[in-house]
């Protein structure tokens, strides 16, 4: 398939990036599990945001400190500084704030914050943001969505992306499903450009590029056949190197009980 733009991941991240991008490019967002299967579904706490100007120093000093100052300064900055810009956005898609009497936003403090600047939902932050985005995307019309698609590869030519090999697969529930599942996946590749990829099904697995009518391969993968092959191989071997081992020993033995007798 091909797509204008590829998200790999449906947290709060890709679905904010999605909502972020223009409406008249074709947007494809790949989720290797379901929609609601990410860390920004589980985080409980909150996010925090610049209240005021005089707030700055003090945000972007705790912010160093949690990071043992080993974070980059720029992107802390635009992070404090973007903060209000995507509350206000994160408002407009529906996100339920806890408000004080006067239905203002109502502020916490937690982790290495040393002021209240946290906003929260209950103890369900997460689950609140990340819902009302996906709502958002849900609506968009460029947004396709798949789920249960696995990115296993990036294929890339001179440190330029040309799109992804990914596996959809049906929901594991259990590992037992796994094996089932694995046969029954499905390749796809998605192409974010003009070079056309595809997954070339008379060499096993090799997923190629197809660019000015030459057909290159770019990585071959083991099915689970060849992976099945490849582990009785190994257990053969094992087994011949055992036996041969026995015998060794077993002359040996002789040897030494004729030399006592
Ligand atoms: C229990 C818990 C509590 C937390 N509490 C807080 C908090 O209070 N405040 C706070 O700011 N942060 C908190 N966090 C951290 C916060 O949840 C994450 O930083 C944030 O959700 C990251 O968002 P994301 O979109 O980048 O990644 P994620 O939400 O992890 O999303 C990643 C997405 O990528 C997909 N994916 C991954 N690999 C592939 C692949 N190969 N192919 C296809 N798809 C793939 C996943 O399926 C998923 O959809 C908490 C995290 C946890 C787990």
């Amino acid at each position: 398939m091909k797509t204008d733009i590829l998200i790999i991941g449906s947290g709060c991240s890709g679905l904010y990036c999605a909502l972020q991008l223009p409406a008249d490019k074709q947007i494809t967002i790949i989720t290797k599990a379901d929609l609601e299967s990410s860390d920004s579904f589980l985080a409980q706490g909150g996010m925090c945001m610049l209240k005021s100007d005089s707030d700055y120093d003090s945000y972007f000093e705790d912010t160093m400190k949690a990071g043992h100052y080993e974070n980059d300064k720029k992107s802390v900055d635009i992070m404090i500084r973007s903060s209000q810009d995507v509350v206000k956005d994160l408002l407009s898609y529906g996100v339920d704030f806890k408000r004080d009497e006067a239905v203002a936003l109502a502020f916490t403090r937690e982790g290495a914050h040393s002021t209240k600047r946290i906003l929260f939902h209950e103890d369900i932050t997460g689950k609140e943001i990340t819902s009302k985005l996906l709502a958002a995307v849900q609506k968009l019309p460029n947004v396709t969505i798949l789920e249960h698609t696995t990115m296993v590869d990036i294929i890339c030519r001179e440190n330029i992306c040309y799109g992804i090999a990914a596996q959809a697969v049906r929901a594991m529930n259990t590992a037992s499903h796994f094996a089932d599942s694995m046969e029954s996946g499905n390749d796809l590749t998605v192409s974010v450009n003009d070079l056309s990829v595809g997954i070339d099904h008379n060499t096993t697995h090799s997923v190629v590029y197809r660019h000015a009518g030459v057909t290159r391969p770019v990585r071959s993968f083991l099915n689970l056949s060849q992976i099945v092959g490849l582990l009785t191989a190994c257990i053969v071997t094992c087994f011949a190197a055992l036996v041969v081992l026995f015998n060794g020993l077993n002359k040996v033995c002789r040897i030494n009980a004729g030399l006592l007798g």
